[in-house]
């Protein structure tokens, strides 16, 4: 099944291979299970059900790799919209959203940087005068370096503003450092790109060993840890990391993935833990959906089901 991962991140950036996966409806039961709806609408009610069970929820209007002004500029717009609903429903202290730089406009060919960061700034002073925090999600290890330089710009004037960072890269040790300052946002995840090994680990161990290096720095740094993972190991070692630092419950939190063990999210909430569910929601699910596929790739079987079907 490892095999199987490589093939389908290169497929999650093939044009023709996303215009045919992409005629499933998002009803489609492998894109309902990850993507709980394209709409504001939607995706306001699925927020509503996680915070009445005790769980907060970080929204991502998805879309990614936007070359287009006027796509980067309407991705602007719908963050906007959901925000403001979040804030009629009263739901702003549980719910913030994530960003993606490229579908802002960080992949623009002229002043892509500049556009990305003027975009992002507008969807902070909505996050704001909604009551709630904006955390730019991390692509591939080609933007990184631009995502943390837009980070820092942002945190001028939106302090509250979160980062993420990839265990799998070599770099992110140093990069936790560097961000594990008092008030500093910052969730760690594994990582979900298919990256070189000059610049990432290939071995699963690897990565695991990375995310427990980078979880001390995190855990025993001045920051707010974001531990996003649904590796049963990596909860178990992040919570007594957390103890042995003294950390009470609330001084850090755990995130996981819409429609990934929900079980453990719920146990989590329950014992106590703060927990986060990113959801993402909207038309572009297709990348999403493949980085998902080879994380998991017992469930193509099911996507094939669903393909064929269209159900
Ligand atoms: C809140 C959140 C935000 C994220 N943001 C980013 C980001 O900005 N940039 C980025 O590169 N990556 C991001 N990721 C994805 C992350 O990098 C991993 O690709 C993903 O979380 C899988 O890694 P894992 O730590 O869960 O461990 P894994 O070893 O992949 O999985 C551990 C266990 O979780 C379960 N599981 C994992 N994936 C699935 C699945 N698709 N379906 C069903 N069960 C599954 C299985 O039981 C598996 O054994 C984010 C993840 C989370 C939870």
């Amino acid at each position: 099944m490892a095999l199987l991962r490589q093939p389908l991140l290169l497929l999650s950036r093939s044009t023709p291979v996303k215009s045919l996966v992409s005629t499933m409806p998002v009803s489609a039961g492998i894109v309902r299970r990850y993507v709980p709806g394209e709409t504001t609408a939607a995706v306001v009610e699925a927020s509503a059900a996680e915070i009445a069970d005790g769980i907060r929820v970080t929204l991502d209007f998805l879309g990614e790799d936007t070359t287009d002004l006027e796509q980067a500029e309407a991705t602007v717009a719908a963050y906007v919209e959901v925000l403001r609903e979040l804030s009629t429903r009263g739901l702003t202290r549980q719910a913030e959203v994530s960003v993606k730089l490229s579908a802002i406009g960080q992949a623009l060919p002229d002043n892509g940087e500049k556009i990305a960061l003027e975009n992002a700034r507008a969807i902070c002073r909505a996050a704001r005068n909604a009551g709630t925090t904006v955390t730019l999600d991390m692509e591939d290890h080609t933007t990184t370096d631009s995502t943390l330089a837009i980070l820092r710009d942002l945190r001028k004037d939106f302090p509250e503003t979160g980062a993420v960072l990839q265990a799998y890269l070599h770099r992110t040790e140093d990069d936790c450092r560097a961000l594990a300052y008092e008030g500093s946002r910052v969730r760690l995840c594994k990582g979900a790109y298919n990256e070189p090994e000059d610049v990432a680990f290939q071995d699963d161990l690897e990565v695991d060993r990375s995310y427990v290096r980078c979880l001390k720095v995190l855990l025993a740094g001045q920051g707010y840890p974001m531990i996003a993972t649904h590796d049963p190991r990596l909860v178990e070692i992040a919570s007594s990391l957390a103890s042995r630092h003294g950390r009470e419950p609330g001084s850090y939190e755990f995130q996981m993935l819409y429609g990934i063990r929900p079980d453990e999210q719920r146990r989590l909430a329950r014992a106590g833990e703060t927990v986060r569910v990113y959801i993402p929601y909207g038309t572009e699910w297709y990348g999403y959906l493949m980085r998902r596929l080879a994380e998991r790739p017992q469930n193509l079987s099911f996507f094939l089901r669903s393909l064929i079907s269209r159900k």
